[in-house]
């Protein structure tokens, strides 16, 4: 069996990886893609200490990393079911049982998609889904912001700071975000908050060019020319597959203490499958670490293992 075996190859399983090996423990890790959403990232500029990098670049540092390591690397692999019996039993979709003594779980997170026309095609040429990463991008521009929830509120005020104007739309006749933050959103000189509104379109073919919506009162169609469209309508994590198993707030998250612990003795968990207040590299990384000496410590101080 593995000492420590790792759920998830983005940034935070990366780290509890590197972190497990280099105690000298028998250490594995699982994913389904290697790298995660730093794959589908275009420029990363808040990697601290890196001053610009691309996401297939940087997934591609996390591997060789990794690889420098005694680790078993199975890419390309699905979790389906995690068991407890003497020891954890982690089961692949391919039919396949690994053991372990403790278990990280770090299988990130997804941005909920809107699915319109444009969306996918625009993909990092204007639509975004992250504010603290591509803000600076848009400097000067026009952007909207799909989705008046929390999420979307905190993103208009922070682009507000760093665009010319943000256009705000929001599904429903009232917007979702706590008040203090529609109070601020209101009192920004540059942003357009436009309600009942149904994102029909994302156009553009290098880049985008506008979104189109309908007004769910009148039926009118509405085309707004922006630059930039920021989908802030949920992260979903990655957890479906532990249904019934580890504890999880309202949205999925895992729920996790300070060291990465779950509910479970032996099992942590770290970066977006987790209830962590922000969702970033350099913190996913950094939990990872947390859950992988946390890992360790529930081993030495576990002798029955
Ligand atoms: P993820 O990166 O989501 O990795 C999860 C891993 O688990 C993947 O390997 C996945 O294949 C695997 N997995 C999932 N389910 C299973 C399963 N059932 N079985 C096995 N494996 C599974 N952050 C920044 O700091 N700076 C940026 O500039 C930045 N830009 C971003 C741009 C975009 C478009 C996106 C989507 C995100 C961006 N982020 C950025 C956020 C950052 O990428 C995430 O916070 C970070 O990748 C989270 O790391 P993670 O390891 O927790 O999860």
């Amino acid at each position: 069996p593995y000492d420590v075996l790792v759920v998830g190859g983005g940034p935070a399983g990366a780290s509890a990886a590197i972190y497990a090996a280099r105690k000298g423990i028998r250490t594995g890790i699982v994913a389904e893609r290697f790298g995660g959403q730093v794959l589908d990232t275009l420029s990363i500029e808040n990697f601290i200490s890196v001053k610009a990098t691309e996401g297939p670049k940087l997934a591609l540092a996390l591997e060789e990393h990794v690889k420098e390591y005694n680790i078993d690397v199975m890419n390309l692999q699905r979790a389906k079911g995690l068991k407890k019996g003497d020891l954890f039993e982690l089961e692949l979709e391919n039919g396949a049982t690994l053991k372990s003594k403790s278990v990280i779980i770090s299988t990130g997170a997804r941005w909920r998609n809107v699915n319109v026309p444009g969306e996918q095609e625009l993909k990092n040429k204007g639509v975004a889904y992250c504010p603290h990463c591509d803000g600076p991008l848009f400097a000067g521009k026009d952007v909207a912001v799909i989705g008046g929830g929390n999420s979307g509120a905190e993103a208009a005020i922070d682009l507000a700071g760093i665009v010319n104007h943000v256009t705000v739309l929001e599904y429903s006749s009232e917007m979702k975000a706590d008040q203090v933050l529609q109070n601020r959103l209101y009192s920004l000189p540059n942003v357009t908050v436009v309600k009942n509104a149904v994102t029909k379109e994302i156009t553009g073919t290098e880049n985008v060019t506008g979104i189109t919506y309908t007004d769910r009162e009148t039926g009118e169609e509405h085309h707004v020319a922006l630059q930039g469209v920021f989908v802030q309508i949920g992260l979903v994590p990655n957890t479906e597959w532990l249904d019934g198993t580890l504890e999880r707030n309202r949205i999925g998250e895992i729920i996790t203490d300070k060291r990465g612990s779950t509910n479970i003795p032996g099992v942590f968990a770290a970066g977006d499958c987790t209830d962590s207040a922000y969702n970033q590299i350099i913190i996913s990384m950094g939990s990872g670490a947390t859950a992988s000496l946390s890992a360790f410590d529930y081993l030495i101080r576990t002798p029955e293992l």
